[in-house]
């Protein structure tokens, strides 16, 4: 094969594995959206299941429907939709949904009526992300309302949550802890109005990690489940006992000798210094590799990191690899979990400004996904 994001399935499990035993006594929802950021969707579901995940989180209808149309009967709860989507088919699969107005709240009660099904909800509270959720004046209403609505059978509120601000803020972030005291507010609110939820929760991957007075019931780590770090500078994965899953792989697909002051890709953004051995890796941003990686992220290629050279074009890169034996077909890794001296996905975030949440869900569709362990 020529490239291949290869996913360890049994490092997903361990991973959530380790989750598990650091949400004590909440449940774990694994965040598997976005195609399980970039490791595949059912796959990853699959994994984290076997490894102690008895719920699963999602961003869109459709990715919850994917799972139930796999035959994984797990509860899952989907937080963002339109008001031009159809819940009728999401009530009737037992998907649970994030509810944050009382629009949203009507939309779900009809497609309780349509099917004939309760419809499950998740009452969101806006505690100062400003994304998402009921903002606090609007709080008691959306309460007094689904518990209305729960009353007349239509619906049953499973859950009460919201979403922090500051994924990497540590665990004394001062406005992770101001949003935790208006949570426990608006859980007084809706204790009020007489809701009684399955689930409370609020953390995400870091805050399981790092801050479990914020666990409730339950906590909705997406990044760690992939095995990394969602604080590096509070720990690497391996310091919460995590493995990133992911390897990204390629090969060389020409070498060549060139003189000195050649440059090299588009706008030359690279010059070489001296006569040297150039190595043609065939991925590009159409693959998902950052444009901004430019001269700057390295590849482990021959035994040793080297930077890229020159722009990183939409099927292709360059690496400079001076007067070392590369030849055509020799693989190249991109990043992977640094055990065999390979760049980390933490490591490709640093060199292009990003964070490594968006390194590995940006790898694109056209990289097929390749499994190893579990069921794969
Ligand atoms: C993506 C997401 C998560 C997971 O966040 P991580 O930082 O990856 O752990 C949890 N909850 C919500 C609402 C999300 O959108």
């Amino acid at each position: 094969m020529r490239s291949a994001a290869c996913v360890d399935l049994d490092a997903i499990r361990d991973n959530v594995a380790v989750l598990t035993e650091r949400a004590g006594r909440a449940q774990v929802m694994a965040v598997v959206k976005a195609d399980g950021y970039g490791h595949g969707l059912l796959p990853s579901a699959r994994a984290a299941v076997r490894g102690g995940a008895t719920w699963l989180g999602v961003a869109f209808l459709e990715e919850a429907l994917a799972v139930r149309a796999a035959g994984l009967d797990t509860p899952v709860l989907a937080w963002l939709f339109t008001p031009s989507e159809d819940l009728a088919p999401a009530v009737a699969a037992g998907v649970d949904l994030g509810v944050y107005d009382l629009a949203e709240l009507g939309r779900a009660q009809a497609a309780a009526e349509q099917t004939g099904r309760v419809a499950r909800l998740h009452l969101k509270a806006d505690t100062g992300l400003s994304r998402g959720g009921a903002p606090r004046d609007l709080w008691p209403e959306l309460c007094q309302a689904a518990a209305k609505a729960e009353a007349e059978g239509s619906v049953r509120v499973t859950g009460l949550w919201s979403h922090f601000a500051f994924a990497d803020g540590g665990p004394d972030h001062p406005v992770n802890n101001r949003q935790t005291a208006v949570f426990a507010e608006a859980l007084d609110v809706a204790t009020a109005q007489g809701l009684q939820p399955e689930v409370r929760h609020l953390a995400n991957s870091a805050a399981t990690l790092t801050a479990p007075a914020t666990h409730y019931d339950l906590v909705r780590p997406g990044l760690a489940v992939y095995g990394l770090s969602p604080v590096p500078q509070l720990g690497s994965p391996r310091d919460f006992g995590l493995r990133p899953a992911m390897t990204l792989r390629s090969r060389v697909a020409l070498t060549k000798r060139v003189p000195e002051g050649s440059g090299v890709s588009y706008l030359h953004r690279y010059v070489t210094s001296c006569e040297t051995t150039l190595a043609l890796i065939p991925m590009g941003y159409g693959d998902g590799i950052p444009r901004a990686a430019t001269n700057a992220a390295e590849v482990l290629l021959a035994g040793r990191r080297r930077r890229i050279a020159g722009t990183v074009s939409m099927d292709q890169f360059v690496v400079d690899v001076g007067d070392d034996e590369v030849f055509a077909d020799d693989e190249v890794v991109l990043f992977g979990s640094g055990d065999a001296g390979e760049p980390t996905a933490e490591d490709w975030a640093r060199a292009v400004g990003t964070i490594d949440y968006e390194i590995v869900t940006r790898v694109g569709g056209r990289v097929p996904r390749e499994y190893v362990g579990g069921d794969a």
